[in-house]
């Protein structure tokens, strides 16, 4: 049983006490988000929750994680989590823990699209006649490949956040029509991590075309999952709590069921998360809308994303 002072101690050491509640079980402190006397630590359940902004913390981990990052290990120590080796637990005990993925090799006969070859050309024709503007084309170095285990295939690379290529997935578009992912560890993989703004708002959608055909340079906060699953292993979601910013989930209107459930999970980990319902607009997937996407935006994420701009406005003076 771990010591409920000791967690108080660690706690009042970087939020401001300011009562107890419940025999001392729970303890209340100055929500650092919407500065209230609102944030409600139980010292027994390992668990928090602010009562101004409905943010849920289902493991106290992840309020450490949030604003004292660098005393995730003194925390676990008074918890007695033990470290599990070789998994993402290991971001969660430490900071300095956290493992980035390889650096990965584009494909044997990798080319930029720039409409030299045949190849390029439909591939060029393919991808903006589904919505991928020119400009994301060029930025984001989507290119195809013409000989190799991937020839015919459109590459859409991914960069890490150290600059190089850590994933990529393949869209074969001529004769055949599939995607393949590369195999790595996809909980590891945030695709495009280089280019994501963690201070602004994210949204979360299944797919790259989806991710691409709503996204110009200017906007670079879309995450594709590569499927429609997301937990708490995902180092996404590591970061997503650390930086504590808004979220949207998008997925397909095939997937409802799937996009709540990570709605759900997110905000359990203190991230304001909104679903996006793409099936109010009666259309099956994001990419559908192209910039549109952004008309649409659920209002409660509207709502709190303005708040925060003001909130940066205000700081600013
Ligand atoms: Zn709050």
């Amino acid at each position: 049983m771990h010591d409920t002072d000791q967690i108080a101690e660690f706690f009042d050491s970087f939020l401001q006490f300011k009562r107890t509640y419940k025999n001392g079980e729970e303890r209340y402190y100055v929500c650092p988000e919407c500065n209230r006397v609102k944030l409600a630590v139980n010292l027994k359940k390992l668990k928090a929750h602010c009562w101004h902004d409905s943010l849920n913390y289902n493991d106290l981990k992840f309020l450490v994680l949030k604003y004292a990052p660098d005393k995730l290990a003194e925390y676990n120590k008074i918890i007695g989590t033990h470290r599990v080796s070789g998994s993402i637990e290991d971001a969660f005990y430490e900071e300095a823990l956290v493992k980035y993925p390889d650096r990965l090799k584009l494909p044997e006969g990798f080319k930029l699209i720039q409409g030299k070859t045949e190849l390029e050309l439909s591939a060029y024709k393919y991808l903006t006649e589904r919505g991928i503007r020119s400009d994301v084309i060029a930025s984001r170095y989507i290119g195809v490949c013409n000989e190799g285990k991937y020839k015919d295939a459109i590459i859409f690379p991914s960069f890490g956040i150290r600059g190089y290529v850590d994933f990529f997935v393949a869209r074969w578009f001529l004769n055949r029509d599939y995607y393949l992912y590369e195999s790595v560890e996809k909980s590891n993989i945030i695709f495009n991590e280089l280019f994501v703004d963690w201070h602004k708002p994210v949204v979360l959608v299944e797919g790259v075309f989806d991710a691409y055909c709503i996204s110009d340079l200017h906007m670079t906060n879309v995450i594709p999952l590569m499927g429609s699953s997301l937990s708490t292993e995902y180092r996404l979601v590591y970061n997503l709590a650390k930086y504590g910013n808004n979220v949207v989930v998008a997925l397909d209107n095939d997937a409802k069921n799937k996009e709540k459930r990570i709605v759900t999970m997110l905000r359990n980990c203190g991230i304001k998360t909104s679903a996006y319902d793409i099936g109010r607009l009666n259309v099956k997937d994001p990419a559908v809308l192209r910039m549109k996407f952004w008309d649409y935006l659920p209002k409660e994420h509207k709502d709190s994303t303005d708040i925060s701009i003001l909130e940066e406005r205000i700081r600013e003076l």
